[in-house]
């Protein structure tokens, strides 16, 4: 199987309470072609970045099994470049900075062998880019996610609810949940969105976990209790791709099926945020995974 994923490949600027990194490695589709990576090996890259971009970086990537001929690189220019400030409590963070340079004219172009992608990842970016990359495929994937923020709901609502018809699965964070749905209780914004056209919605809770919806069906995935979080950065993008790198290597898009995903997703997560920016990410062992996919139905395993 086949994992399309479109977004950011960037440099940050990281500030948590643990400590601070400059100008890492980042960027949502970063973390979610490594997450996957553990998963499958048909990786396919849409994104954009500079001259500046480390060459090791995307060697690396590719030692990985990502396919770079989706990524431009544009001489001359910079990479997306995204600075942010972590508070106390770690779920809420401030942006500092933004530089879009070369996103801000970023038009993706598919490969012909990307076309037919099984799966479809379309990462935090701009509604029309994320609507770009659906309207070059050849067919309809098995199954496509899709993951926003506030900002664009605030700067480009008509396109991404355009979009949002499109798809199949939405992942958003809580706040982003109400705000899109106009509705406290999530489980009301739930309905809403479902109407909008994502039959499943995987509402993301920071430390406390997700929730999966799909119609009347819910399920929760706690997140791991950890003694240390280093930088939470990038952990919603790793948990979609340890979540759609596992439905992919399956096959199997059943809702029994989802629930497991969403542990292994957020298993991942749990990986990212131990060390800053990709660290972490960068030589995980499968055993590693899977005694950390046990610990998680250790936590939530009891008789009632
Ligand atoms: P997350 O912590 O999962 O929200 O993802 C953080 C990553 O998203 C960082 O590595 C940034 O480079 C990237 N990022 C930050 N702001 C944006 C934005 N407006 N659009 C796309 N990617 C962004």
């Amino acid at each position: 199987m086949s994992l399309l994923a479109v977004g950011t490949v960037a440099f940050d600027d990281i500030e948590t309470p643990a400590g601070r990194a400059e100008k890492v490695i980042g960027g949502a589709a970063t973390y979610i072609m490594l997450a996957a990576s553990y998963f499958l090996k048909d990786l396919q890259l849409v994104s954009v970045v500079g001259d500046d971009f480390p060459r090791e970086t995307l060697d690396f990537m590719q030692s990985r099994g990502i396919d770079l001929s989706g990524l431009q690189i544009r001489q001359g220019e910079k990479s997306f470049y995204w600075a942010g400030r972590y508070h106390k409590n770690m779920n809420d963070r401030d942006t500092l900075d933004t530089q879009l340079n070369v996103l801000a004219t970023f038009d993706p172009v598919l490969p012909e062998h990307y076309k037919n992608a099984e799966y479809v990842m379309l990462g935090n970016l701009t509604p029309a880019v994320q609507l770009r990359v659906l309207e070059q495929l050849q067919q309809r994937p098995k199954l496509i996610a899709l993951d926003t923020m506030n900002f664009w709901m605030n700067v480009a609502l008509d396109s991404l609810l355009e979009v949002l018809q499109r798809i199949d699965i939405l992942t958003i964070n809580d706040e982003e949940a109400r705000q899109l749905s106009g509705e406290l209780s999530l489980v009301k914004a739930a309905k809403k969105i479902h109407a909008m056209g994502p039959k499943y919605l995987v509402i993301k809770k920071g430390e406390h976990g997700a929730l999966l919806f799909e119609g009347d069906n819910v399920f929760f995935a706690p997140a791991l209790p950890l003694a240390e979080v280093i930088d939470p950065t990038g952990a919603g993008d790793t948990f979609a791709g340890g979540f759609m790198g596992y439905l992919a290597s399956t096959g199997d898009v059943s809702f029994e099926n989802m629930k497991r995903a969403v542990i292994y997703g957020s298993a991942m997560a749990s990986f990212c945020v131990e060390k800053f920016s990709i660290e972490r990410l960068k030589d995980l062992q499968t055993e590693e995974i899977t005694n950390r996919v046990a610990q998680f139905a250790r936590l939530v395993t009891f008789s009632a």
